[in-house]
C-alpha cells in the first residue's frame, strides 16, 4: 500500500509537493484554507487572516526562468518579470495540466498536527481539519508543510501613535500618492511602497538595490544565477530626484513625527508603513516540533526539524535569508545541494546513456531558456541578440580588483 502524505497549503510549494508525491508513487492529500490555488499570488483586495498577501500592482522580482516549475517552462512570449495575475494564471495552469487539483480539499483549514501515539514506531501524524464548521482528522505517514512564511506580519509594538499599517495591508499604491509617508525597512516591499509616494525610508543597515535589468536588457538573475538582494528599478532615480530620502533608524516617535538616529526629524507624518517583514509561525504545530528563536527556525537546510525521532515531517519553502551576505549566497548552489541530497541532481552525460528521452527533454529545456528570455523583449527586431558570455561578466567583475592589484604592484 502506498504511503499517505498530508500537505498543508496549495501555493507554489503545495502544488510542487503534490506533483513530487505522485512521481514517487505516494498518495497525497492537500488541504487549502482558501478556495483556489496560488497562495500568496492569488490576489485579494483585503487582508485575510492566516494568508500572505500582495498589492494590486505587484510584479515578481525573479525572472520567469528562475521561477518556473521544472518541466513546465513559461510560454516564450511571457514577459520576464510578471504581474501577479499572470503568475497566478501560470500556477493554476500547472495544477490543471498536471492534474493536481483533484488532490486538494479547498476551504479546509488545518488546525492542528500531532504525533500519533505510535509515532516512535510508525512516524505517523494526526492532521486535524476544520471545514464548514465541522472538525475531522486523518492519519498520515508523512506531512509536508507548505503553508508559506509571509503570513504573520512583524509589526513593532512600540509603534507610532498616529496612522500606521504593515506592508501586508498595503493594497493600493495610489492611496498614498503625494502623502508624507515614512516607510520603515528597505526590503523589496519597502522599496515598492516608497516609490509611489513622497517619502522617507528608514533603514538600520542599508541594502544593495539592484535593477531587474542587466546589461543588454537581460534579467539580472539570469546573468548571475542568483536570488536577488533588493530589486527596484525606480528607487535610484527617485532618490536622485529627491522624492525619496533615506534615513537611519528611528530613535523616537512623537505624536506626528519621527526622530532619526542622526538627530534629523520627519514631521507631519500622514502614515507609517512598516515593511518590517514577517514572523515565522506554524500555529497548528506544537512548539517542541519546530523551535523558533529570534525569528529563525531550527530546520536542517530550512526543511527538516533536526531532532525528530522519525524524519516524516518537512517544511517546504521556509529557507530563511536573514543577512545581506546570506541573501547573496548562490541560489543555484543551494538548489544543486538539495538535488544531490535526494539523488535528483542530473548527471547529464550519464542521463544520455541511461534515459535518452529524459536527457533530450532536459537538454531542450536548458538550450531554449535564452530564447524564452529574449523573445518577449524583441518586439522590434533590429539584429541578432548577443547572449552575455559568462567570461565577459567575470572579467567585468574582476576588472576593479585587477586594476587595484596592478597599481599596488607598480608602486610597491
Ligand atoms: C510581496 C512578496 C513578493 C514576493 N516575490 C517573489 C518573487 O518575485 N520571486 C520569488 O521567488 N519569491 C517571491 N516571494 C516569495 C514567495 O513566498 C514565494 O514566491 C511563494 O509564493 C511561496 O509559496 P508557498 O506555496 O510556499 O507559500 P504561499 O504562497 O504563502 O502559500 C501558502 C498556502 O498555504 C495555505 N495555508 C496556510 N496555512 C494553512 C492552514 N493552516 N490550513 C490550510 N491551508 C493553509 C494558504 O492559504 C496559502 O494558499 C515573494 C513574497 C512576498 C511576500
Amino acid at each position: 500500500m502506498s504511503k499517505r502524505v498530508g500537505i498543508i497549503g496549495a501555493g507554489v510549494s503545495g502544488l510542487a509537493a503534490i506533483w513530487c508525491c505522485l512521481e514517487e508513487g505516494l498518495e497525497p492529500t492537500c488541504f487549502e484554507r482558501n478556495n483556489d490555488v496560488g497562495g500568496l499570488w492569488k490576489f485579494s483586495d483585503h487582508t485575510e487572516e492566516g494568508r500572505a498577501s500582495i498589492y494590486q500592482s505587484e510584479f515578481t522580482n525573479s525572472s520567469k526562468e528562475m521561477m518556473c516549475f521544472p518541466d513546465f517552462p513559461y510560454p516564450d512570449d511571457y514577459p520576464n518579470y510578471r504581474h501577479h495575475g499572470n503568475l497566478q494564471e501560470y500556477i493554476k495552469t500547472f495544477g490543471q495540466k498536471k492534474d493536481l487539483l483533484r488532490y486538494i480539499q479547498f476551504e479546509t483549514l488545518v488546525s492542528s498536527i500531532k504525533k500519533c501515539p505510535s509515532f516512535l514506531v510508525t512516524g505517523q501524524w494526526v492532521v486535524v481539519i476544520e471545514k464548514d464548521g465541522k472538525q475531522g482528522s486523518t492519519i498520515f505517514d508523512a506531512v509536508m508543510i507548505c503553508s508559506g512564511h509571509h503570513i504573520y506580519p512583524n509589526l513593532p509594538t512600540d509603534s507610532f501613535p498616529g496612522n500606521y499599517l504593515h506592508s501586508q495591508d498595503y493594497k493600493d499604491l495610489e492611496a498614498f500618492k503625494g502623502k508624507r509617508v515614512l516607510v520603515m525597512g528597505l526590503g523589496n516591499s519597502g522599496c515598492d511602497t516608497a516609490v509611489s509616494s513622497a517619502v522617507i525610508i528608514s533603514t538600520r543597515s542599508g541594502s544593495w538595490v539592484m535593477s531587474r535589468v542587466w546589461d543588454d536588457g537581460y534579467p539580472w538573475d539570469m546573468v548571475f544565477l542568483r536570488k536577488e538582494p533588493v530589486f527596484n528599478d525606480e528607487l535610484p532615480s527617485r532618490i536622485l530626484c529627491g522624492t525619496v530620502s533615506i534615513k537611519p533608524s528611528v530613535k523616537a516617535f512623537t505624536e506626528t513625527s519621527a526622530v532619526f538616529e542622526d538627530g534629523t526629524m520627519f514631521e507631519a507624518i500622514k502614515s507609517i508603513i512598516f515593511a518590517t517583514g514577517y514572523d515565522y509561525s506554524y500555529p497548528f504545530l506544537d512548539e517542541t516540533i519546530i523551535k523558533s528563536r529570534n525569528n529563525e527556525v531550527t530546520l536542517f537546510k530550512g526543511i527538516f526539524p533536526p531532532l525528530m525521532e522519525k524524519p516524516t515531517l518537512a517544511v517546504i519553502d521556509s529557507y530563511t535569508l536573514p543577512t545581506t551576505n546570506e541573501m547573496m549566497a548562490d541560489y543555484i548552489t543551494y538548489m544543486d545541494e538539495l538535488g544531490s541530497f535526494i539523488g535528483a541532481k542530473p548527471n547529464i552525460p550519464w542521463l544520455f546513456l541511461t534515459d535518452p528521452h529524459l536527457w533530450d527533454g532536459a537538454r531542450n529545456a536548458i538550450l531554449t531558456q535564452w530564447n524564452r528570455t529574449v523573445k518577449p523583449t524583441r518586439k522590434r527586431v533590429v539584429s541578432e541578440a548577443q547572449r552575455p558570455h559568462p567570461f565577459y561578466n567575470l572579467l567585468k567583475m574582476l576588472s576593479f580588483p585587477l586594476l587595484l592589484l596592478a597599481v599596488t604592484l607598480t608602486f610597491y
